[in-house]
Formats: C-alpha cells, structure tokens, sequence
C-alpha cells in the first residue's frame, strides 16, 4: 500500500477581514509546504477570489460549502462549477456546524459531496458525533450512519478527504486524545473495507479536527490512522498553523 499523503485544512470559518486576510496570506506564503504534504485553506467565501490570487501555488484553497446545483434561482447559494470557474479546487462539506445550525442531514451532504465531485471539485467531508453522543456510547453509529450518507451517493473516493471531527472537541480547546481519535479513524477505516472496498479503505485521508493546536499536534499525527488535520482556530495564527503544516515531518 502506497503511503497516505499528510493532508492539513485550514477552516477559517466566519472570520477575517479585508486586511487579516492579507494578513493571514503573507504568512502562509511563508510555509515551506514539505514533501508529501497537501495544505489547503478554506476562507469564508467572500475572500476566497483575493485568497486564491495572492496565495501561492503550493496552497490550496477551499470553500466553506456548496450547493447541489450548477447554476440558478438559488439565492445565497454557491456552486461547486463557480468555485472551479475561480480556480478553487476544495470544498468542506457536512461540517458540524452546518448541520447543526442550517439543518443539513446526511442524505443533503451526500448529494452535496457528489454534486461537487462531479464538477470536479474535491471534498473534505465532515463526521463527527456529540457529547451526549460519546456519553451514551453511539460514537461508531453516528459516525458510520454519518458516512453512509456519503458513500450512498457517491462511487469514486479518490478525491475525498474525511474529516472526523467530533463536535465536542471543535473550537473547545478539549482536544480528543490521540486513541480516542485514532479508534475512531480504525472504525471509518474498517467500515469502508466492509462497505466499499479495501482500496478506498486504505487510500482515503482521515483527517481529525478539534482543537488542534501547535502543541498537540506532533502527537496525534503518530498515530497511523490520523492521516492529517482540519483545523479551525489555530489556522488563523500562520506560525501555529505552520508548526501543524510540520507536524510529522
Ligand atoms: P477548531 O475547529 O480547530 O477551532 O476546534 C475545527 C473545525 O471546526 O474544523
């Protein structure tokens, strides 16, 4: 089996301003972006045409979301065809947040991630379970259902990233320890043997997300199943964000 590429995400989320943004580009410029690394950032989608201009090449860029039609009378809405049309190649799809405060279900991230492969735009997929989830013990349920909703949709996972964040861990500052998330990893890993193939279990990124930082880092990336990072608050300090760029080189 051919080594799994490092791959580190940078979620801004909701945040900058047109001079942060400029900001927070220059330092990225400054990342040396190590070999079998991929590193990509997602802006809100305001900025992402001045990201993607200014931002060097070794970088990627990423949208936040996007909708499930190429074009039309969807107002707000951003297709993954637009994002392309500006040079975007990424898109994060299922994030907690979205489900949580937009109401996205499983099914919606499904059609979601297989609109955006189809136009040729990768996906970060996001999966990850409550607290009270952990709490009663239904971690691999919701986790698997939640994958499901994807791998119902879609055939070819050569172009997807799995993001297992859990939610009680995202902008918590409580971390999962690197066996918590390693066991998760092992479980997305194991049910995609099963429901898909062997290939696409042993090729797929699965990234963890949650209040990774500069000082955790290093240590979860030892595990052999956590492939990489999304990371949310710390991609906007570029000296932490880069630390985590270096973490298992
Ligand atoms: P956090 O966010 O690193 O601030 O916890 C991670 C995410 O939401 O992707």
């Amino acid at each position: 089996m051919a080594p799994r590429n490092y791959f580190i995400g940078g979620n801004w989320k909701m945040n900058g301003s047109v001079e942060q943004v400029k900001s927070l580009v220059e330092g990225l410029n400054k990342i040396n972006v190590p070999a079998q690394t991929e590193v990509v950032v997602a802006p809100p989608a305001l900025y992402i045409d001045r990201v993607r201009s200014a931002l060097k090449k070794e970088i990627g860029v990423a949208a936040q979301n996007s909708y499930v039609k190429a074009s039309g009378a969807y107002t707000g809405e951003i297709s993954p065809e637009q994002l392309k049309d500006l040079g975007i190649n990424w898109v994060i799809l299922g994030h907690s947040e979205r489900r949580e405060y937009f109401a996205e279900s499983d099914e919606f991230v499904g059609e979601k991630t297989a609109h955006a492969l189809n136009a040729g735009v990768s996906v970060i997929a996001c999966i990850g379970e409550k607290l009270e989830e952990r709490e009663s013990n239904i971690t691999s349920e919701v986790v698997t259902r939640q994958l499901k909703g994807i791998a119902d949709k879609i055939k070819d996972w050569s172009n997807v990233v799995v993001a297992y964040e859990p939610v009680w861990a995202i902008g918590t500052g409580k971390v999962a320890t690197p066996e918590q998330a390693e066991e998760v990893h092992v479980t997305l890993r194991n049910w995609l043997a099963s429901n898909v193939s062997k290939e696409v279990a042993d090729s797929v990124r699965i990234i963890y997300g949650g209040s990774v930082n500069a000082k955790n880092a290093a240590e979860l990336a030892t595990k052999p199943n956590i492939d990489g990072f999304l990371v949310g608050g710390a991609s906007l300090k570029p000296d932490d964000f880069n630390t985590i760029v270096q973490a298992r080189s």
